[in-house]
């Protein structure tokens, strides 16, 4: 089972049900247990999905490209 849950810095992240901690991209350590879980997925393929999905929701698709790509607004 994995638990799909956010960091502090909005990102989201998931982990395995029995892992206590987890390392955010952010560099911030979170304790799994002090989390609101989001979600509780039965197999890898969906939690990561399931992330992707929020990021998506979070930052929208811009997030996902490289700067460069990103339009220039004038
Ligand atoms: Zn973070």
């Amino acid at each position: 089972m994995y638990l799909v849950y956010r960091c502090d810095c909005g990102r989201a992240v998931y982990s395995k049900e029995k892992v206590a901690t987890k390392k955010c991209v952010c560099g911030k350590n979170l304790k799994v247990k002090e989390r609101r879980v989001i979600s509780k997925i039965e197999n890898i393929e969906q939690a990561s999905d399931m992330v992707r999905k929020l990021q998506e929701e979070e930052y929208g698709k811009a997030f996902f490209t490289t700067a460069d790509k990103i339009p220039n607004k004038r």
